[in-house]
Protein backbone atom coordinates (compact mmCIF):
# COMPACT_ATOMS: atom_id res chain seq x y z
CA UNK A 1 0.00 0.00 0.00
CA UNK A 2 1.13 3.37 -0.66
CA UNK A 3 0.21 6.63 1.25
CA UNK A 4 0.20 10.04 -0.12
CA UNK A 5 2.09 11.30 3.05
CA UNK A 6 3.88 14.48 1.24
CA UNK A 7 2.77 18.39 1.63
CA UNK A 8 2.80 19.70 -2.00
CA UNK A 9 4.40 22.73 -2.74
CA UNK A 10 4.68 25.31 -5.49
CA UNK A 11 7.78 23.06 -6.86
CA UNK A 12 7.58 19.14 -5.88
CA UNK A 13 7.25 17.39 -2.65
CA UNK A 14 8.51 18.05 1.04
CA UNK A 15 8.83 15.35 3.49
CA UNK A 16 10.34 14.87 6.94
CA UNK A 17 12.80 12.60 5.27
CA UNK A 18 13.99 11.67 1.95
CA UNK A 19 15.60 8.20 1.80
CA UNK A 20 17.48 7.29 -1.39
CA UNK A 21 17.64 3.22 -2.10
CA UNK A 22 15.14 0.74 -0.78
CA UNK A 23 17.03 -1.86 0.03
CA UNK A 24 18.02 -3.58 3.34
CA UNK A 25 19.32 -0.30 5.02
CA UNK A 26 17.26 2.05 3.29
CA UNK A 27 14.18 -0.13 3.70
CA UNK A 28 14.72 -1.10 7.46
CA UNK A 29 15.24 3.25 7.78
CA UNK A 30 12.07 3.83 6.52
CA UNK A 31 10.05 1.83 8.47
CA UNK A 32 11.37 2.71 11.94
CA UNK A 33 10.87 6.63 10.94
CA UNK A 34 7.10 5.99 9.39
CA UNK A 35 6.43 3.63 12.49
CA UNK A 36 7.67 6.95 15.21
CA UNK A 37 5.22 9.20 12.97
CA UNK A 38 7.77 10.91 10.31
CA UNK A 39 6.43 11.39 6.49
CA UNK A 40 8.88 9.83 4.67
CA UNK A 41 9.72 9.14 0.52
CA UNK A 42 11.46 6.24 -0.34
CA UNK A 43 12.87 7.05 -3.36
CA UNK A 44 14.43 3.43 -5.66
CA UNK A 45 16.25 3.56 -8.83
CA UNK A 46 14.58 0.20 -10.42
CA UNK A 47 11.44 -0.23 -11.16
CA UNK A 48 10.39 -3.78 -10.67
CA UNK A 49 9.18 -4.21 -6.45
CA UNK A 50 10.98 -7.84 -6.69
CA UNK A 51 13.94 -6.14 -7.69
CA UNK A 52 17.30 -7.65 -5.47
CA UNK A 53 20.72 -7.54 -4.79
CA UNK A 54 22.45 -10.23 -7.03
CA UNK A 55 25.55 -10.64 -5.33
CA UNK A 56 25.01 -11.11 -2.06
CA UNK A 57 25.51 -14.74 -0.04
CA UNK A 58 22.62 -13.62 2.26
CA UNK A 59 24.14 -14.47 5.70
CA UNK A 60 22.88 -12.51 8.76
CA UNK A 61 25.03 -12.58 11.56
CA UNK A 62 23.11 -13.19 14.95
CA UNK A 63 24.08 -9.84 15.98
CA UNK A 64 21.20 -8.36 13.68
CA UNK A 65 18.64 -10.51 14.95
CA UNK A 66 17.01 -7.98 17.70
CA UNK A 67 16.72 -5.31 14.55
CA UNK A 68 14.92 -8.17 12.39
CA UNK A 69 12.72 -8.65 14.61
CA UNK A 70 12.09 -5.22 16.07
CA UNK A 71 11.22 -5.00 12.13
CA UNK A 72 8.82 -7.50 12.13
CA UNK A 73 10.81 -9.61 9.35
CA UNK A 74 12.39 -12.18 11.62
CA UNK A 75 8.86 -14.43 11.52
CA UNK A 76 7.62 -13.72 7.58
CA UNK A 77 11.27 -14.73 7.07
CA UNK A 78 10.85 -18.41 8.91
CA UNK A 79 7.60 -18.35 7.16
CA UNK A 80 8.98 -17.19 3.78
CA UNK A 81 11.61 -20.14 4.19
CA UNK A 82 14.72 -19.16 5.79
CA UNK A 83 16.99 -21.05 7.63
CA UNK A 84 18.98 -20.09 11.12
CA UNK A 85 22.33 -21.60 11.41
CA UNK A 86 25.21 -20.95 13.04
CA UNK A 87 28.78 -21.38 11.09
CA UNK A 88 31.10 -24.39 11.78
CA UNK A 89 35.29 -22.70 10.53
CA UNK A 90 37.55 -24.85 9.40
CA UNK A 91 41.07 -23.67 10.07
CA UNK A 92 44.61 -25.02 9.94
CA UNK A 93 44.25 -27.27 13.01
CA UNK A 94 40.73 -28.24 12.50
CA UNK A 95 37.08 -27.61 12.56
CA UNK A 96 35.60 -24.79 15.21
CA UNK A 97 32.11 -25.76 15.95
CA UNK A 98 29.20 -23.17 16.55
CA UNK A 99 27.57 -23.46 20.20
CA UNK A 100 24.51 -25.71 20.39
CA UNK A 101 21.88 -22.55 21.45
CA UNK A 102 19.88 -22.25 18.97
CA UNK A 103 19.18 -18.25 19.76
CA UNK A 104 22.93 -17.41 18.82
CA UNK A 105 21.95 -18.97 14.97
CA UNK A 106 21.83 -16.18 12.24
CA UNK A 107 19.49 -16.42 9.09
CA UNK A 108 19.82 -17.50 5.88
CA UNK A 109 17.04 -16.48 3.48
CA UNK A 110 17.82 -15.84 -0.65
CA UNK A 111 18.27 -12.23 -1.17
CA UNK A 112 15.40 -12.18 -3.84
CA UNK A 113 12.90 -13.40 -1.41
CA UNK A 114 14.33 -11.06 1.49
CA UNK A 115 14.62 -7.82 -0.70
CA UNK A 116 10.97 -7.65 -1.75
CA UNK A 117 9.82 -8.87 1.88
CA UNK A 118 11.19 -5.59 3.53
CA UNK A 119 10.34 -3.36 0.54
CA UNK A 120 6.51 -4.58 0.51
CA UNK A 121 6.84 -4.23 4.22
CA UNK A 122 8.01 -0.38 4.07
CA UNK A 123 6.03 0.32 1.29
CA UNK A 124 2.81 -0.67 4.02
CA UNK A 125 4.17 1.16 6.87
CA UNK A 126 1.84 4.32 7.71
CA UNK A 127 4.09 7.57 6.72
CA UNK A 128 6.10 6.17 3.91
CA UNK A 129 5.47 6.55 -0.04
CA UNK A 130 7.50 4.29 -1.91
CA UNK A 131 8.70 5.97 -5.07
CA UNK A 132 9.82 3.25 -7.65
CA UNK A 133 11.96 3.82 -10.58
CA UNK A 134 13.06 7.07 -9.73
CA UNK A 135 16.87 7.91 -9.68
CA UNK A 136 18.22 10.85 -7.35
CA UNK A 137 20.59 12.47 -9.61
CA UNK A 138 21.14 15.94 -7.48
CA UNK A 139 21.17 16.86 -3.71
CA UNK A 140 19.37 20.29 -3.03
CA UNK A 141 21.44 22.14 -1.14
CA UNK A 142 21.08 25.82 1.28
CA UNK A 143 22.32 27.21 3.75
CA UNK A 144 25.35 24.67 3.86
CA UNK A 145 22.99 22.14 4.21
CA UNK A 146 21.63 19.09 2.39
CA UNK A 147 17.97 19.98 2.22
CA UNK A 148 16.20 17.39 -0.37
CA UNK A 149 16.82 15.86 -3.58
CA UNK A 150 16.46 15.58 -7.76
CA UNK A 151 14.88 12.82 -8.64
CA UNK A 152 14.48 11.24 -12.58
CA UNK A 153 11.95 8.73 -13.68
CA UNK A 154 12.26 6.78 -16.48
CA UNK A 155 10.65 9.36 -18.46
CA UNK A 156 13.16 11.71 -18.16
CA UNK A 157 10.75 13.69 -15.95
CA UNK A 158 12.55 15.92 -12.93
CA UNK A 159 10.53 15.53 -9.25
CA UNK A 160 12.13 17.88 -6.39
CA UNK A 161 11.84 16.22 -3.18
CA UNK A 162 12.57 18.58 -0.08
CA UNK A 163 13.25 17.65 3.77
CA UNK A 164 14.94 18.38 7.05
CA UNK A 165 16.57 14.71 6.67
CA UNK A 166 18.24 13.31 3.29
CA UNK A 167 19.23 9.64 3.83
CA UNK A 168 21.94 8.11 1.67
CA UNK A 169 20.97 4.07 1.46
CA UNK A 170 22.06 3.54 -2.13
CA UNK A 171 24.74 1.11 -1.26
CA UNK A 172 28.72 0.63 -1.99
CA UNK A 173 29.98 3.71 -4.04
CA UNK A 174 27.53 5.89 -2.79
CA UNK A 175 26.43 8.43 -5.19
CA UNK A 176 24.83 10.55 -2.23
CA UNK A 177 28.14 10.46 -0.47
CA UNK A 178 30.15 11.68 -3.68
CA UNK A 179 27.32 14.28 -4.51
CA UNK A 180 27.75 15.64 -0.34
CA UNK A 181 31.23 15.67 -0.94
CA UNK A 182 31.64 14.21 2.88
CA UNK A 183 35.67 12.30 3.83
CA UNK A 184 36.01 9.14 2.74
CA UNK A 185 38.21 6.33 2.95
CA UNK A 186 39.09 3.49 0.35
CA UNK A 187 41.31 0.47 1.52
CA UNK A 188 42.51 -2.30 -1.17
CA UNK A 189 41.13 -5.40 -1.33
CA UNK A 190 43.04 -8.68 -2.67
CA UNK A 191 40.51 -11.45 -2.69
CA UNK A 192 37.91 -11.87 -5.95
CA UNK A 193 34.19 -13.69 -4.44
CA UNK A 194 32.60 -16.49 -7.02
CA UNK A 195 29.56 -18.26 -5.91
CA UNK A 196 26.63 -19.73 -7.18
CA UNK A 197 23.59 -21.45 -5.65
CA UNK A 198 23.61 -25.28 -5.82
CA UNK A 199 20.24 -27.77 -5.46
CA UNK A 200 20.48 -30.91 -3.28
CA UNK A 201 24.53 -30.57 -2.45
CA UNK A 202 24.30 -29.24 1.21
CA UNK A 203 27.45 -29.50 3.11
CA UNK A 204 27.93 -31.98 6.08
CA UNK A 205 26.38 -30.41 8.88
CA UNK A 206 23.51 -28.65 7.31
CA UNK A 207 21.76 -26.57 8.16
CA UNK A 208 24.81 -25.27 10.13
CA UNK A 209 27.11 -22.84 7.83
CA UNK A 210 30.40 -23.87 6.50
CA UNK A 211 33.17 -21.77 6.36
CA UNK A 212 37.18 -22.46 5.09
CA UNK A 213 39.85 -20.34 5.89
CA UNK A 214 42.01 -21.88 3.95
CA UNK A 215 44.72 -18.93 4.63
CA UNK A 216 44.42 -16.68 2.21
CA UNK A 217 41.85 -18.17 0.63
CA UNK A 218 38.68 -18.37 1.59
CA UNK A 219 35.41 -20.86 0.76
CA UNK A 220 32.11 -20.74 2.19
CA UNK A 221 28.37 -23.09 1.97
CA UNK A 222 25.60 -21.51 3.16
CA UNK A 223 22.30 -23.62 3.25
CA UNK A 224 19.17 -21.68 2.47
CA UNK A 225 15.75 -21.83 1.61
CA UNK A 226 13.84 -24.21 -0.94
CA UNK A 227 17.03 -26.86 0.00
CA UNK A 228 19.45 -24.57 -2.18
CA UNK A 229 23.23 -24.53 -0.89
CA UNK A 230 25.14 -20.80 -1.53
CA UNK A 231 28.67 -21.76 -2.27
CA UNK A 232 31.26 -19.05 -2.45
CA UNK A 233 35.16 -19.14 -3.34
CA UNK A 234 37.17 -16.21 -2.27
CA UNK A 235 40.75 -16.64 -3.57
CA UNK A 236 43.50 -14.31 -3.98
CA UNK A 237 43.66 -12.14 -6.65
CA UNK A 238 46.90 -13.96 -8.04
CA UNK A 239 44.87 -17.26 -8.29
CA UNK A 240 41.67 -15.19 -9.93
CA UNK A 241 42.86 -16.52 -13.80
CA UNK A 242 41.57 -19.74 -12.74
CA UNK A 243 38.03 -18.44 -13.53
CA UNK A 244 38.59 -16.10 -16.17
CA UNK A 245 37.41 -18.37 -19.22
CA UNK A 246 34.75 -20.74 -17.27
CA UNK A 247 33.82 -19.66 -13.54
CA UNK A 248 31.37 -22.36 -13.35
CA UNK A 249 33.69 -25.59 -13.50
CA UNK A 250 36.62 -23.22 -12.04
CA UNK A 251 34.40 -22.85 -9.14
CA UNK A 252 33.40 -26.67 -8.24
CA UNK A 253 36.94 -27.66 -9.09
CA UNK A 254 38.03 -25.12 -6.28
CA UNK A 255 35.16 -26.66 -4.05
CA UNK A 256 36.46 -30.14 -4.47
CA UNK A 257 39.82 -29.46 -3.40
CA UNK A 258 38.44 -28.22 -0.09
CA UNK A 259 39.53 -30.59 3.07
CA UNK A 260 36.31 -32.36 3.92
CA UNK A 261 34.85 -31.20 0.23
CA UNK A 262 31.33 -30.96 0.36
CA UNK A 263 29.33 -32.82 -2.07
CA UNK A 264 28.76 -30.40 -4.97
CA UNK A 265 28.97 -32.80 -8.01
CA UNK A 266 26.16 -34.64 -6.52
CA UNK A 267 23.81 -31.56 -7.05
CA UNK A 268 22.76 -29.05 -9.51
CA UNK A 269 24.02 -25.85 -10.34
CA UNK A 270 21.17 -23.34 -10.49
CA UNK A 271 21.67 -19.88 -12.53
CA UNK A 272 24.60 -18.90 -13.34
CA UNK A 273 28.11 -18.28 -11.07
CA UNK A 274 27.98 -14.29 -9.80
CA UNK A 275 31.37 -12.79 -9.27
CA UNK A 276 32.56 -10.04 -7.88
CA UNK A 277 36.54 -8.74 -8.78
CA UNK A 278 36.64 -5.41 -6.79
CA UNK A 279 35.50 -5.50 -3.35
CA UNK A 280 37.54 -1.82 -2.26
CA UNK A 281 36.62 -0.99 1.85
CA UNK A 282 34.93 2.00 1.62
CA UNK A 283 34.06 4.09 4.41
CA UNK A 284 32.33 7.28 4.38
CA UNK A 285 31.91 9.99 7.26
CA UNK A 286 28.41 8.82 7.71
CA UNK A 287 26.82 12.56 8.29
CA UNK A 288 26.66 16.03 7.02
CA UNK A 289 24.29 18.66 7.69
CA UNK A 290 20.73 18.16 6.96
CA UNK A 291 22.14 14.09 5.51
CA UNK A 292 22.94 10.60 7.36
CA UNK A 293 24.45 7.42 5.13
CA UNK A 294 23.34 3.80 6.48
CA UNK A 295 24.43 0.46 5.35
CA UNK A 296 27.46 0.25 2.60
CA UNK A 297 26.97 4.11 1.40
CA UNK A 298 28.17 4.44 5.27
CA UNK A 299 30.77 1.31 5.19
CA UNK A 300 31.16 -1.21 2.36
CA UNK A 301 33.42 -3.50 4.01
CA UNK A 302 35.00 -6.96 2.90
CA UNK A 303 32.15 -9.23 2.29
CA UNK A 304 34.38 -12.54 3.78
CA UNK A 305 33.15 -11.54 7.22
CA UNK A 306 29.42 -11.95 6.14
CA UNK A 307 28.61 -8.47 8.17
CA UNK A 308 26.69 -6.06 5.40
CA UNK A 309 23.20 -7.13 5.31
CA UNK A 310 23.58 -7.22 9.36
CA UNK A 311 25.01 -3.62 9.60
CA UNK A 312 22.75 -2.26 7.11
CA UNK A 313 19.31 -3.44 9.41
CA UNK A 314 21.20 -2.51 12.65
CA UNK A 315 22.61 1.13 11.41
CA UNK A 316 19.18 1.58 9.76
CA UNK A 317 18.28 1.47 13.80
CA UNK A 318 20.77 3.48 15.05
CA UNK A 319 19.87 6.29 12.51
CA UNK A 320 16.34 6.04 13.34
CA UNK A 321 16.92 6.60 17.32
CA UNK A 322 19.07 9.16 17.03
CA UNK A 323 17.17 11.71 14.71
CA UNK A 324 13.66 10.62 15.95
CA UNK A 325 13.47 13.10 18.24
CA UNK A 326 14.25 16.22 16.03
CA UNK A 327 11.98 14.98 13.50
CA UNK A 328 9.18 15.07 15.89
CA UNK A 329 10.28 18.78 16.69
CA UNK A 330 12.32 18.29 20.32
CA UNK A 331 15.56 18.90 19.05
CA UNK A 332 18.08 20.02 16.73
CA UNK A 333 18.45 17.90 13.71
CA UNK A 334 22.65 18.39 14.09
CA UNK A 335 22.21 16.75 18.31
CA UNK A 336 20.57 13.93 16.05
CA UNK A 337 23.23 13.59 13.54
CA UNK A 338 25.84 13.99 16.07
CA UNK A 339 24.71 11.05 18.18
CA UNK A 340 24.38 8.66 15.08
CA UNK A 341 27.43 9.27 14.15
CA UNK A 342 28.92 8.64 17.79
CA UNK A 343 26.85 5.31 17.83
CA UNK A 344 28.33 3.97 14.17
CA UNK A 345 31.49 4.94 15.42
CA UNK A 346 31.03 3.10 18.51
CA UNK A 347 29.80 -0.28 17.19
CA UNK A 348 31.62 -0.45 13.93
CA UNK A 349 34.87 1.34 14.14
CA UNK A 350 37.16 -1.63 15.86
CA UNK A 351 35.62 -4.03 13.38
CA UNK A 352 36.30 -2.04 10.52
CA UNK A 353 39.92 -1.69 11.45
CA UNK A 354 40.23 -5.50 11.75
CA UNK A 355 38.59 -6.29 8.46
CA UNK A 356 40.49 -3.71 6.44
CA UNK A 357 44.02 -4.91 7.86
CA UNK A 358 42.88 -8.64 7.00
CA UNK A 359 41.42 -7.67 3.17
CA UNK A 360 44.57 -7.06 1.55
CA UNK A 361 45.12 -11.27 1.31
CA UNK A 362 47.42 -11.83 3.50
CA UNK A 363 48.45 -14.92 5.53
CA UNK A 364 47.29 -15.67 9.23
CA UNK A 365 49.66 -13.71 11.85
CA UNK A 366 50.50 -16.08 14.60
CA UNK A 367 48.42 -14.68 17.54
CA UNK A 368 45.20 -15.55 14.88
CA UNK A 369 46.83 -19.08 14.18
CA UNK A 370 46.82 -19.59 18.11
CA UNK A 371 43.17 -18.23 18.93
CA UNK A 372 41.34 -20.54 15.52
CA UNK A 373 43.67 -23.29 16.73
CA UNK A 374 43.00 -23.37 20.02
CA UNK A 375 39.32 -22.69 19.54
CA UNK A 376 39.02 -26.01 18.03
CA UNK A 377 39.57 -27.90 21.03
CA UNK A 378 38.79 -24.95 23.81
CA UNK A 379 34.86 -24.60 24.51
CA UNK A 380 35.83 -21.47 26.22
CA UNK A 381 37.83 -20.07 23.04
CA UNK A 382 35.43 -21.15 20.47
CA UNK A 383 32.39 -19.46 22.13
CA UNK A 384 34.21 -16.40 22.53
CA UNK A 385 35.50 -16.58 18.96
CA UNK A 386 31.70 -17.07 18.06
CA UNK A 387 30.42 -14.06 19.55
CA UNK A 388 33.13 -12.20 17.81
CA UNK A 389 32.81 -13.52 14.49
CA UNK A 390 28.88 -12.93 14.85
CA UNK A 391 29.89 -9.24 15.92
CA UNK A 392 27.81 -9.87 19.08
CA UNK A 393 31.70 -8.12 20.56
CA UNK A 394 34.11 -5.70 19.98
CA UNK A 395 37.67 -6.42 19.50
CA UNK A 396 38.86 -5.60 22.32
CA UNK A 397 36.85 -7.66 24.04
CA UNK A 398 37.50 -10.58 22.28
CA UNK A 399 41.24 -10.10 22.11
CA UNK A 400 41.31 -8.99 25.63
CA UNK A 401 39.48 -12.57 26.83
CA UNK A 402 40.24 -15.01 24.18
CA UNK A 403 44.53 -14.58 24.40
CA UNK A 404 45.05 -15.18 27.61
CA UNK A 405 42.64 -18.56 26.96
CA UNK A 406 44.12 -19.97 23.91
CA UNK A 407 47.63 -19.13 24.95
CA UNK A 408 46.64 -20.96 28.12
CA UNK A 409 45.41 -23.78 26.40
CA UNK A 410 48.19 -23.95 23.79
CA UNK A 411 50.15 -23.96 27.25
CA UNK A 412 48.60 -27.47 28.41
CA UNK A 413 48.48 -28.75 25.36
CA UNK A 414 51.93 -28.73 25.04
CA UNK A 415 52.34 -29.89 28.67
CA UNK A 416 50.39 -33.33 27.86
CA UNK A 417 46.89 -32.15 27.55
CA UNK A 418 45.73 -31.14 31.51
CA UNK A 419 42.07 -29.47 31.70
CA UNK A 420 41.72 -29.89 27.86
CA UNK A 421 38.17 -29.35 26.99
CA UNK A 422 36.36 -29.85 23.55
CA UNK A 423 33.91 -28.34 21.59
CA UNK A 424 32.49 -31.69 19.90
CA UNK A 425 29.15 -32.85 20.72
CA UNK A 426 28.08 -36.62 20.78
CA UNK A 427 26.53 -37.34 16.95
CA UNK A 428 27.37 -33.72 15.21
CA UNK A 429 29.50 -33.44 12.34
CA UNK A 430 32.95 -31.86 11.84
CA UNK A 431 34.54 -32.98 15.20
CA UNK A 432 37.42 -31.26 15.72
CA UNK A 433 40.83 -32.48 15.16
CA UNK A 434 44.12 -31.98 17.25
CA UNK A 435 45.17 -28.62 17.00
CA UNK A 436 48.94 -28.21 15.00
C1 LIG B 1 30.21 -11.01 -2.99
C2 LIG B 1 29.42 -10.44 -1.84
C3 LIG B 1 28.90 -11.30 -0.88
C4 LIG B 1 28.20 -10.78 0.22
N1 LIG B 1 27.71 -11.64 1.16
C5 LIG B 1 27.14 -11.16 2.28
C6 LIG B 1 26.68 -12.03 3.31
O1 LIG B 1 26.76 -13.26 3.24
N2 LIG B 1 26.13 -11.47 4.42
C7 LIG B 1 26.03 -10.11 4.58
O2 LIG B 1 25.56 -9.66 5.62
N3 LIG B 1 26.43 -9.27 3.60
C8 LIG B 1 26.97 -9.75 2.46
N4 LIG B 1 27.37 -8.89 1.47
C9 LIG B 1 27.16 -7.44 1.66
C10 LIG B 1 25.70 -7.05 1.44
O3 LIG B 1 25.27 -7.48 0.18
C11 LIG B 1 25.56 -5.51 1.54
O4 LIG B 1 26.28 -5.07 2.67
C12 LIG B 1 24.12 -5.07 1.68
O5 LIG B 1 23.36 -5.41 0.53
C13 LIG B 1 24.05 -3.55 1.86
O6 LIG B 1 22.71 -3.14 1.84
P1 LIG B 1 22.35 -1.63 1.49
O7 LIG B 1 20.87 -1.51 1.66
O8 LIG B 1 23.22 -0.72 2.26
O9 LIG B 1 22.77 -1.43 -0.03
P2 LIG B 1 22.28 -2.19 -1.35
O10 LIG B 1 21.70 -3.50 -1.01
O11 LIG B 1 23.42 -2.15 -2.29
O12 LIG B 1 21.10 -1.27 -1.90
C14 LIG B 1 21.28 0.02 -2.44
C15 LIG B 1 19.96 0.44 -3.08
O13 LIG B 1 20.04 1.79 -3.52
C16 LIG B 1 19.48 1.90 -4.83
N5 LIG B 1 20.12 3.09 -5.44
C17 LIG B 1 21.41 3.26 -5.73
N6 LIG B 1 21.63 4.49 -6.24
C18 LIG B 1 20.42 5.11 -6.29
C19 LIG B 1 19.99 6.41 -6.73
N7 LIG B 1 20.87 7.30 -7.19
N8 LIG B 1 18.68 6.70 -6.66
C20 LIG B 1 17.79 5.81 -6.17
N9 LIG B 1 18.13 4.55 -5.75
C21 LIG B 1 19.44 4.22 -5.79
C22 LIG B 1 19.85 0.56 -5.48
O14 LIG B 1 19.07 0.28 -6.61
C23 LIG B 1 19.61 -0.39 -4.31
O15 LIG B 1 18.27 -0.80 -4.25
C24 LIG B 1 28.01 -9.38 0.33
C25 LIG B 1 28.49 -8.52 -0.66
C26 LIG B 1 29.20 -9.04 -1.73
C27 LIG B 1 29.73 -8.10 -2.76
Amino acid sequence: MTQATAVETADGRDYDAVVVGASLAGCATAILLGRAGARVALVEQRTDPAAYKRICSHYIQSSALPALERLGLLEPMIEAGAVRSGIRIHVPAGWILPPEDSSLAGVNLRRELLDPLIRSTAAATPGVELLAGRTVEELICADGAVQGVVARDTAGERLRLTARLVVGADGRGSRIAKLAGVRSRRVRHGRVAYGAYFQGAPPAGAPTASLWMLDPDMAAAFPTDGDLTFYAVMPVKERAGAFREDPGAALVEALQALPDAPPVAAGTMVGKPQGKLDMTNEANVPVAPGLALVGDAALAIDPLWGVGCGWALQSAEWLADSVTPALLGSEPLARGLRRYRRRHRRALRGHAVMMYDYAGGRRFRPVERMLFSAATHDAGVARIMEAFGSRRIGPARMMLTATPRAALARLRRRLGGLGRTSVSAPGREGSPRAAS
